[in-house]
């Protein structure tokens, strides 16, 4: 366990900004965080994971405490799934590739998703298709005021389109120490039909996929698609893509007959917020060293030494051209430390 007293937290959040903390400590183990969420100093402390989805804002006034469980192993299998658990730690894309490499399959298509294991659940992490949801076991979370351990099942987390328990009713109240996720052995069920991972399988020469494969070509996708933060300070989509009802889609698509919209059930419609920021203008837009990437509208950039705050003035303003042009509320999918 290391500690710092006064910490930048630049190198800790994806989007680089230097913003501090006046406590910083990092834990190997759940006995360590047990005890750290023991202390005082500590009580109201931030749970950081890679930072690949928070905004600090502004300097913090509260610890951080940096998650860094390590382990993967298999807990439980039959002859077709098996249970694998890893640590809070573990670097989200690492895990897939061990998956990989013991040919387990179902988080083949969420290859490449920057961060640690144990904000998956946090936000149900998703990608081409799938949802951490889709093959979640459990969780193991440590609560932050009794410090005692509790087993969440998917009905607990209450998952939903990046959303969970932890994000409302539950948000600071856990922390997770290692998630459990049931996967397939033989028969792995692949999904391709999403975004252009087929076409890409095809360029690829791939006639017969197997789960290696698939997580080839999201990665291709991705690394051809998405700005790397190690370049370009970001953290992937900025907001969420606005859910609302079939009546107020059905009023703007006269207006706008080109507009995307993809249907959640008999009386929800999805819109992409990025092709909504790029009608109303700011695709490609800086204001300063500021702005939503010129081929991923989605994705706030920091094309310098941008401070939170900065970055947070742009959001709003993107917020309220779409509100302005559209009506329609875009919400944050990265979580604001202020
Ligand atoms: C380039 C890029 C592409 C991305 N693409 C995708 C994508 O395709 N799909 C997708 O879903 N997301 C995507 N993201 C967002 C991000 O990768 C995920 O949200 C990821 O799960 C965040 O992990 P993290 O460890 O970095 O979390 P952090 O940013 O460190 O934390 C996120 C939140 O979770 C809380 N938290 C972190 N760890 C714990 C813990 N152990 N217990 C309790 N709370 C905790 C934090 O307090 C914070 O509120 C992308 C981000 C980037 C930068």
């Amino acid at each position: 366990m290391k500690k710092n007293d006064k910490v930048s937290l630049e190198e800790f959040n994806t989007f680089g900004v230097a913003a501090s903390t006046p406590l910083f400590v990092e834990v190997t183990s759940s006995l360590a965080l047990q005890e750290k969420l023991k202390e005082d100093a500590f009580k109201d402390a931030l749970i950081l994971g890679g930072g690949s989805n928070v905004l600090f804002v502004e300097n913090l006034s509260r610890p951080v405490i940096k998650i860094s469980i390590p382990g993967i192993r298999i807990i439980n299998e039959s002859e077709h799934m098996a249970i694998v658990s890893a640590g809070a730690g573990v670097v989200w894309h690492d895990l897939v590739m061990w998956c990989i490499a013991n040919d387990l399959g179902g988080i083949e298509n969420l290859s490449l998703i920057p961060g640690l294991v144990g904000a998956a659940p946090i936000q149900n992490i998703g990608a081409y298709g799938v949802e951490l949801s889709d093959v979640f076991y459990d969780a193991v979370c440590i609560n932050r005021k009794t410090g005692e351990s509790r087993i969440f099942s998917a009905k607990d987390c209450a998952f939903g389109y990046r959303d969970s328990a932890f994000k409302n009713d539950l948000k600071d109240a856990y922390v997770v120490t290692a998630v459990r996720l049931a996967l397939t052995k033989k028969n792995h069920r692949l999904k391709i039909d999403y975004g252009n991972v087929k076409e890409t399988l095809t360029q690829m020469g791939v006639k017969k996929p197997n789960i290696g494969d698939v997580a080839k070509a999201v990665v291709q996708i991705r690394t051809r698609k998405l700005p790397d933060p190690k370049k370009l300070g970001n953290a992937g989509s900025f907001f969420k893509n606005p859910i609302v009802a079939q009546g107020e889609s059905a009023r703007l698509l006269q207006k706008y007959p080109n507009m995307p919209h993809y249907k959640i059930d008999g009386a929800f419609d999805k819109i992409p917020a990025g092709w909504l920021i790029e009608q109303a203008g700011f695709k490609g837009l800086k204001k300063g060293k500021v702005g939503m990437h010129d081929k991923q509208a989605l994705v706030l950039v920091n094309y310098g030494t941008s401070s939170g705050k900065s970055l947070w003035a742009h959001a709003k303003l993107v917020m309220e051209g779409v509100e302005k042009k559209f009506g329609i509320s875009l919400e944050p999918e990265v979580n604001l430390i202020q």
